[in-house]
């Protein structure tokens, strides 16, 4: 692989766990005709460059050579906890058609909630004809934590529903319409003027167990959780107990600490939880692979390349 070939073919590893994993791997191989791919487990111990969905320690070792890893997906939470080839860089999905997804997912979460649907649901099966007083979306601010790639289509999405929107992530953005805060410092303000809490962080070790009773009950009165990040984002018992208490009124979650989620755990139960199986922002395998195969025809040296992963910040 050499940086300032802007055609490079070489030798690509792929491993690739994915129930489309054969898809995967034919869509690959018609986008990068001159690359030589090898896919795992037969081991191309000579490719500077790799394509992982959930790949093993032992993949890793089998390649020291590596010098990119392109990750199918958004979150590399997975990968950054392997011991990665030495000079390996860690290159993510960004947006590749999930960012819409997101948005699609929690406007509707949202709007379920503040529209009370379930409640009129339950109504319509029990043949029950019941207007509810409606409520005021100043009454309903949404805070959204991170603003990347999918955070921040997602703040642009609630602005046109006309609810109020808060923004939080490590670096200060201006987003029109968005009340944005950055930062420790800015997080207790954050969550004082937010109802309706959305997760769209990145898990690293410094938002593991980020929700937590502490967290949720800064919350203004009768919050609402939704959670489209990462399971070990929400400690799930703190959830449990603020819905419990009545401080909150229940919570979305797309992602949980164990998936699939286990039988018997309290989730499926809570009539306050909505649950769906990860699935708020699917890779969209076209358009990821047409992100990967021009980033690898680019050629690594290319200075306009995105989506490289910070190790130290681990995302
Ligand atoms: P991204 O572009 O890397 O954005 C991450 C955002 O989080 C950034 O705004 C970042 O702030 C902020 N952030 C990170 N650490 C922070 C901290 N300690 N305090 C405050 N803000 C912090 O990520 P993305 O592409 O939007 O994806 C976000 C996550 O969504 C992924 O990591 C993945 O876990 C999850 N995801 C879930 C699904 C699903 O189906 N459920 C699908 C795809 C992705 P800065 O902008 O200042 O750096």
């Amino acid at each position: 692989m050499n940086d300032s070939n802007p055609n490079p073919a070489g030798a690509v590893a792929l491993c690739c766990s994915h129930v489309e994993g054969a898809t995967w791997e034919s869509r690959l191989r018609a986008a990068l005709p001159k690359a030589s791919l090898t896919v795992w487990p037969a081991v191309a111990a000579e490719a500077e460059c790799a394509i992982v969905w959930s790949p093993t320690q032992a993949f890793m070792d089998a390649h020291p050579r590596l010098r990119v890893i392109f990750n199918m997906g958004a979150g590399v939470d997975a990968l950054m906890r392997l011991r990665l080839p030495t000079h390996a860089r860690v290159v993510r999905i960004e947006d590749g058609g999930m960012a819409v997804q997101m948005a699609d997912y929690v406007c509707h979460a949202v709007l379920r909630h503040f529209r009370e649907f379930d409640a009129y649901a339950d109504d319509a099966a029990a043949h029950n004809w019941r207007p509810r007083k409606p409520r005021l979306r100043a009454d309903f601010p949404v805070g959204v934590m991170g603003l990347g790639a999918l955070g921040l289509r997602v703040t642009e999405t609630l602005v046109k529903f006309d609810f109020p929107v808060l923004g939080w992530s490590q670096s200060i953005k201006h987003v029109e319409g968005v009340t944005c805060l950055a930062g420790a410092d800015a997080f207790d303000e954050f969550l004082s003027r937010t109802r309706i809490l959305v997760c769209m962080l990145p898990l690293t070790p410094l938002t593991r167990d980020i929700v937590c009773s502490a967290t949720l009950s800064r919350l203004l009165p009768g919050g609402y959780f939704i959670n489209v990040a990462r399971g070990a984002h929400l400690v799930e018992s703190d959830l449990l107990a603020l819905i419990q208490s009545g401080h909150l009124a229940g919570a979305t979650l797309d992602v949980t600490r164990e998936e699939p989620l286990p039988p018997g755990h309290p989730f499926w139960t809570c009539p306050q939880i909505a649950l769906t199986p990860h699935i708020a922002g699917q890779t969209v395998i076209d358009e990821a692979i047409t992100q990967i195969a021009s980033k690898i025809n680019a050629g690594f040296g290319d200075p306009r390349l995105s989506g490289f992963v910070d190790p130290e910040r681990g995302y």
